[in-house]
């Protein structure tokens, strides 16, 4: 038997179960081991059954005294009712349903392990469909795997162990090189394997996920790297210092550049002056002033003799950067031009019209802008404002098309250095960490909804003023509830203070255009106080908006809701967030009290992550990575510093991994698997 043995030479599976293994990815015996079990059975401490909770999961070790026969309950629908007494001499019944299989396999007078859920009353407990140990078993720490309808747990474990017991040494050729494997004290991939099925106990276990969650994260460096080495072409749109005079464009700007914002530019200037094309991440906090930043991209690559078209995901982002670089281009001598769905037929023909004879520098736009017609005379640089994080199948994607341009990536999510790293892995990373000087800090409040009226009153303050706020309200899962939270909402506004304003409402339900519409609405000052549901337009910047209201602000994670507040303190004026809660609880306080406590994206990420873990850190946004069977990037951090170690000894003693053919190929296959999921975004 190998790896690539297809599922169903195993016994007992046929046509039918090799289709319920494939709905889950498996299709060989090779991702049969590979489908790791999601948590352990420990039969190592049974209850009684007197201590055993009705409602709850228990195991409870006793022999069974009596079986009653098969009772035809009605068409359809067998018991079988088993009667066990445990060593303290307490009876309960154990009961199956159409599963004469289970039934049997126990025999009257012998002893096991029931595992189950407790059901029945204080005289009688019942345990309904248990999974059953014989008391001789030596592996205490059961598997649990992840299944679907029709593929049951004992399935998968009779599958498993047959590999497992007829798998030899070739089976576990490992791909990690030994001396790798020495340095970081890791086991063999046998161990690994064997134990992480079946261990011997939690230390088992432990050594076991180790060296698993090694390999994937190690798969995924390497695949980063070689991802990032394929993009090393030959620079084809090189430019050069001497012939942009920056000075020229830094004191036309209003303000003075961040150090941070110096540094992005020179990382930048430096990367399309160099051998290869740029790929870079300017990765920025809130209100950090990434927009200038790819101005001055703009600027230099402009003064080179090359365009630069400028990606948004929203219309209204778009023609917001199109206000921003042509005011900071225009005075220049530098043309800039707006593309989106809206222009009229005659309107765009005349804006090609430029952009192909190259008069027009910048093109700022939709994704429309690169995959029409739209035709460039030099395109020599792509920014894309990215709101959603794009798959690094994508990136690379985009990297191989047109005529090699240099790509800045503008991402305005902070996340911790450690996780750009890898999510980021491909392209190299400038972080703008400094906010611009003088900026006042966004006031910041939590309260619980007993002071709600006290909050909204507080915001008719600022409407009072002539500021424009916005409240984000509950998060209702999904389908039509959404508008209708936001609609109740707002309806119920109108029996408060803020009844005389104008209130406009905005949710995910909305059609891009329909959300652009109100977002310009809001942006003209038609609309007084915006009602959110889950996403207020990130990047949309609205400087006399200066309070914002978030309900049930324990339900975001800390980096959303530093997101959110980021929609204010964007102008002159004093800003306000106030956080409600139901009630607090200790974990919402202290997750709330960082909110009060620091304004900067990275640190509240770094909290983020160690709160909630990476599961929620992401929520549902895709971070594009290939998907791991066991490691955690968020979890698994410290052994993600001996991955990055490690893929850099391997790299540097065999670039292309032509030495190591299996982690070569284990590597591709990876990113690989991902190439649907990515494609599709
Ligand atoms: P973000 O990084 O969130 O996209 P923006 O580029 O929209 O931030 O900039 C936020 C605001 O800060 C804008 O109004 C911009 O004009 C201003 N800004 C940017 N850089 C500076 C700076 N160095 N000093 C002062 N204001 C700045
Ligand atoms: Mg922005």
């Amino acid at each position: 038997m190998t790896r690539e043995t297809p599922i169903n030479e195993l016994k007992g599976v046929g046509e039918k179960r090799a289709q319920l293994y494939k709905k889950m990815g498996i299709s060989t015996v090779g991702d049969l081991v590979t489908h790791f079990p999601r948590r352990y059975i420990d039969y190592t401490q049974p209850v009684s059954a007197a201590e055993a909770v009705i409602g709850e999961h228990a195991v409870i070790k006793a022999m069974v005294i009596r079986k009653s026969p098969a009772a035809r309950i009605r068409q359809g629908l067998v018991l079988y009712k088993i009667f066990a007494e445990d060593e303290t001499g307490e009876r309960f019944t154990i009961t199956y349903y159409n599963n004469r299989f289970a039934a049997n396999a126990v025999e009257v007078g012998a002893e096991y392990y029931f595992s189950g859920k407790i059901s029945g009353n204080l005289t009688r407990k019942e345990m309904n469909s248990p999974t059953v140990l014989s008391v001789s078993e030596k592996n205490l720490l059961r598997p649990v795997y992840p299944l679907t309808e029709g593929l049951t747990l004992p399935m998968v474990v009779t599958n498993i162990t047959e590999v497992l017991n007829s798998a030899d040494d070739s089976f576990f050729t490992d791909m990690l090189p030994e001396n790798i494997r020495h340095e970081y004290s890791l086991s063999t991939l046998e161990y690994a394997i064997r134990s992480i099925h079946f261990p011997k106990d939690d230390y088992a276990v432990k050594i076991a996920r180790k060296r698993l969650a090694f390999d994937e994260l190690l798969k995924l460096q390497l695949g980063m790297v070689m991802l990032k080495r394929r993009s090393r072409t030959a620079n084809s749109c090189k430019m050069t210092e001497e012939s942009a005079n920056m000075d020229e464009f830094f004191s036309a700007l209003p303000f003075e550049l961040t150090g941070a914002q110096k540094r992005a530019i020179s990382d930048i200037i430096g990367d399309m002056c160099g051998d290869s094309p740029m790929n870079r991440l300017i990765q920025g906090d809130v209100g950090s002033g990434k927009t200038a930043v790819a101005a001055a991209a703009a600027y230099f690559a402009a003064k080179n003799g090359y365009q630069t078209a400028l990606m948004a995901p929203t219309e209204i982002l778009a023609s917001q950067h199109y206000n921003t670089l042509s005011e900071m281009l225009g005075p220049l001598g530098i043309e800039v031009c707006l593309i989106t769905g809206s222009l009229t037929k005659k309107q765009r023909a005349a804006v090609s019209e430029r952009l192909e004879a190259g008069l027009c520098s910048v093109a700022v736009g939709t994704h429309a802008l690169i995959s029409e017609t739209t035709e460039f005379d030099r395109l020599g640089l792509v920014i894309t404002d990215e709101q959603h994080r794009f798959g690094v199948n994508q990136r690379a994607a985009l990297a191989g098309k047109g005529h090699d341009p240099h790509k800045l990536v503008m991402s305005a999510t902070p996340i911790p250095r450690t996780l750009a790293l890898i999510i980021y892995g491909d392209l190299d990373i400038s972080v703008l960490n400094e906010l611009p000087k003088g900026r006042l800090q966004v006031q910041t409040y939590a309260v619980t909804a007993k002071l709600r009226q006290r909050a909204l009153g507080f915001v008719k303050k600022q409407l009072d003023e002539g500021r424009q706020g916005y409240i984000v309200c509950p998060m209702i899962d999904e389908g039509d509830p959404e508008l209708a939270a936001a609609k109740n909402y707002a309806e119920n506004l109108k029996n408060t203070v803020l009844a005389p304003y104008k209130i406009g409402i905005l949710h995910g339900k909305m059609s891009a255009a329909e959300k652009d519409g109100v977002m310009s609405a809001f942006k003209a000052r038609e609309i007084d106080l915006l009602v959110a549901t889950t996403v207020v337009e990130v990047g949309v910047d609205v400087p006399n908006a200066n309070i914002i209201v978030i309900e049930n602000a324990d339900r975001f994670g800390l980096s959303q809701l530093h997101q959110l507040r980021g929609r204010v303190g964007r102008g002159q004026y004093q800003s306000h967030c106030i956080l409600i809660v139901e009630s607090f609880t200790e974990e919402s306080r202290q997750r709330l009290d960082v909110m009060k406590k620091t304004s900067d994206g990275f640190e509240i990420s770094e909290y983020d992550l160690k709160f909630r873990g990476a599961g929620d850190f992401f929520g549902n946004r895709q971070h594009g990575l290939p998907d791991l069977k066991i490691a955690d990037i968020a979890a698994d951090r410290e052994l993600l510093a001996d991955c990055r170690k490690a893929a850099k000894e391997i790299i540097d003693s065999s670039p292309d991994l032509s030495e190591y053919p299996l982690l070569r190929s284990e590597t591709e296959e990876l990113f690989s698997r991902n190439n649907n999921a990515a494609d599709s975004l």
